[in-house]
């Protein structure tokens, strides 16, 4: 199944997404609000284009967005950063998120090196804590892109990371969620990131490091997650900040990140001052 959230007036509603189009269901909640019910709604609805509505963030409301620093050897290597030994974590602030075909918005006077990352996003499907790797597979309520949008020069000036990744719109994920039975092995997904149509990244989940059973039992033994968290699972090489000479996001540029089985998150940027 994959199933979005999209905007109908200032209302946020839920829809499938089928070969023929986005077919709405007739409920009355958000995202997380259908994660806790588990049970599929009627649709009654006819399959409209999907480019005829416009798709909102497929979590809107997360208690919670972990991320995941230096999870693929490749990105490790290139930022010169040792292999962890355990999951390197940190937060994005929940107003960072932001939905496919938004803007990334930025202040000049705040920043002025803005990075891509395209990341495999997990999303919880149940309260869980202290769960096995064994039992984490079945805590996912489903995947989807995300973009891990980074302010180098705040998150390396500071010494942590949070400012740097938590300015408003800095967290892009859509374009809606595939669900674990439709998806597959959520290690074996081409992931790709394109700037202004340049090809920035291109891997596969499989280089993944603490892998998403890995994570989820990691976390769980310290937090309790909660339906409708986020988990953003690492970037593989390729970022602006590390290439020769580096490469940042500016006003009007278009970025995607594509993953295999899942499909394509765009935004545009547009900074200000
Ligand atoms: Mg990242």
């Amino acid at each position: 199944m994959k199933i979005a959230q999209f905007y109908d007036d200032d209302k946020i509603r839920l829809g499938l997404i089928r070969p023929e189009g986005l077919v709405s269901m007739d409920f009355n909640g958000d995202m997380i609000d259908f994660i806790n019910m588990r049970e599929l709604p009627e649709v009654k609805d006819r399959p409209i284009p999907i480019n005829s509505v416009k798709l909102a963030p497929p979590v809107s409301r997360p208690s919670k967005i972990i991320a995941i620093g230096l999870n693929y050897k490749d990105h490790a290597d290139e930022s010169k950063g040792k292999l962890p030994e355990v999951p390197l974590i940190f937060a994005k602030f929940p107003n960072s998120i932001t939905g496919p075909a938004s803007e990334i918005v930025w202040d000049e006077s705040v920043t002025k090196k803005v990075d891509f990352e395209a990341e495999l996003a997990v999303v919880i499907g149940k309260e869980t804590y202290n769960c096995t790797e064994a039992e984490a597979i079945s805590c996912v309520f489903g995947y989807t892109c995300a973009n891990d949008v980074s302010a180098r020069d705040l998150q390396f000036g500071d010494g942590q990371w949070v400012r740097g990744k938590s300015l408003d719109t800095f967290c892009p994920i859509g374009p809606w969620i595939v669900t674990p039975d439709e998806l597959g092995d959520p290690h074996s997904l081409r992931i790709q990131c394109f700037l202004n149509g340049w090809k920035m990244q291109d891997s596969n989940t499989g280089l993944i490091i603490f892998k998403v059973s890995a994570l989820i039992s990691f976390f769980s033994r310290h937090f309790t997650l909660m339906p409708g968290d986020i988990i953003l699972t690492g970037t593989p090489h390729g970022v602006g900040a590390f290439r020769e000479p580096p490469v940042y996001m500016k006003n009007g540029d278009e970025v995607s990140v594509e993953i295999e089985g899942i499909g394509r998150l765009t935004n545009t940027c547009r900074s200000v001052n």
